[in-house]
């Protein structure tokens, strides 16, 4: 899957983004403790697309548009966005 990059002004989900921090370290379906990915909608964490891919499946359950990797840097690593299918740079 090629992912492409869109500036953020670009993307009318960044409005979406609450939460950008969290204690969690693990996925919260299956428990994986590595590639994790935060919900920037509800704080929800869920592990990449090289395991089980809980945090899409969280998008394709909720609509939640914006995760962040884990651990967070400040500023973040890097933002995507489902509904756009991009990074937002
Ligand atoms: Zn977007
Ligand atoms: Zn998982
Ligand atoms: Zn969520």
């Amino acid at each position: 899957m090629s992912s492409q990059k869109i500036k953020k002004e670009n993307c009318p989900h960044l409005s979406e983004i609450k939460i950008t921090q969290t204690e969690k370290k693990a996925c919260g379906v299956c428990g994986e403790r590595e590639n994790l990915r935060l919900c920037t909608s509800c704080g929800g964490v869920f592990c990449c697309e090289s395991h089980q891919a809980h945090n899409r499946e969280h998008y394709e359950k909720t609509g939640h548009p914006i995760i962040v990797p884990l651990p967070a840097g400040t500023p973040l690593t890097w933002i995507w966005c489902w509904v756009d299918n991009a990074y937002l740079e």
